[in-house]
Parts: C-alpha cells; structure tokens; sequence
C-alpha cells in the first residue's frame, strides 16, 4: 500500500500512547528497518504490512490503521517479534490494535474478518479446539453468505481436511479457565485505565 501523499500526521499520539500502554512496546523504538514485513508469512494478502503499521502508529493515523485489514489478517505467529532488531513485539502491537478496534467498533477492511475471530475464539473455549466444518457452517451462517465456500465442501471431506465430528480434547476445563483468567485481567485492566 502506497501511502505517500496520504499522510496527515496527528498532532496528539493518543493511538500511539494507548498502543504502548496496553502492549508495552515502544512504537517509536521502531526505526522503519522492514525486517518484521520482510518474514510476515501473511503480509502478502495485508493492505498494510507490520512495518507501515507501526509508522502508522508512531503517525497517528487512528483510523486508517484501525480499519486496516492488517490486525485481523496477522496470525499471531510473532515471526515478526523475533526479527526486529529493537525487539519490539509487533505481535503484541497488533493485538493491541484488534482489541482497540472491537472495544470502538472499528469497521474492518476486512469484511466478516471479526465475526472469524468471535467464532474461532468461543469454538476453541467450547470444545478446546476448532471444529472447522462447525466454524465453517457458522461463518457462512452468520455471515449471511451461506453457499460461500461451498464447492470445496465435498473435496476436503473426501481428503480427510475437515472431520464430520467435533473433536475431543482433554483438559477442556482447564482452557475455559484460561479464557476466565483472561477475562479477568481485561476488567482489571480497564478498571485501572478509568482510575
Ligand atoms: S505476528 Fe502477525 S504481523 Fe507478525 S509476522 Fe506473524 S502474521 Fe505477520
Ligand atoms: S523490525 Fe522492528 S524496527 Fe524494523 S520495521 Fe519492524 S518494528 Fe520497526
């Protein structure tokens, strides 16, 4: 994405000042090297890849970086938190970013990209692991696109990619606990920012 041009910088961070207080990173540690752009396995299909979001940020640019695809396509898979050089966790950025974007109701770039990750999050709290025709069936459902998707339906059955019935997981109750504590720390966490 080419944002010359497009850029009005904000005079007050408050973006910036929120992003470092909920992840704890220092925005503007980062130097612009594109280290982290460089080994995103899912930058190819982002409208901003890690490196320009965390110019955008160091910018301002609340909108343009809370409607990016971006935060919802990163996979968390923090490759780009091992590469920096100045060691900011940019995995930790973003999720700050998607928590921002929920708690203000931010319209995705991504269409349907928030209701996946809703999805995703109470299948594995369910059942301690996604079920993906159920996450699948779902999201079409839900989505209000219900035939999405459905040509590939019958291949990936045939080839064992998805499994008719949902799968059993030890320790189910332990997960849930996990959602529970993290829940927990969010309330604490906002109770702390109103004080
Ligand atoms: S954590 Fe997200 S932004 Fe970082 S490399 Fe992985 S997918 Fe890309
Ligand atoms: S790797 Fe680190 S310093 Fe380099 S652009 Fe990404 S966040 Fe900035």
């Amino acid at each position: 994405m080419n944002m010359t041009g497009t850029i009005k910088p904000s005079p007050s961070s408050d973006l910036q000042n929120f992003v470092e207080s909920r992840s704890g990173q220092k925005v503007l540690r980062c130097y612009q090297c594109g280290k982290c752009s460089a080994g995103c396995p899912a930058s190819y299909v982002m409208d901003m890849g890690p490196r320009q979001i965390m110019r955008a940020i160091q910018l301002g640019l609340r909108e343009k970086v809370l409607e990016s695809s971006t935060i919802w396509l990163c996979i968390s898979c923090q490759t780009c938190s091992a590469r920096c050089p100045n060691e900011i966790d940019i995995a930790r950025v973003m999720e700050s970013l998607r928590w921002l974007a929920a708690a203000e109701k931010s319209e995705p770039a991504e269409k349907d990209i928030a209701l996946f990750h809703q999805l995703f999050l109470t299948l594995i709290k369910r059942s301690g692991r996604v079920h993906e025709l159920s996450l699948g069936a779902l999201y079409n459902l839900l989505g209000r696109h219900p035939f999405a998707n459905m040509k590939r339906l019958p291949g990936m059955l045939a080839r064992g990619k998805l499994s008719v019935l949902p799968p059993r997981v030890k320790g189910v109750a332990e997960i849930r606990s996990l959602f529970a504590k993290v829940k927990a720390m969010e309330k604490e966490h906002q109770k702390r920012e109103v004080e």
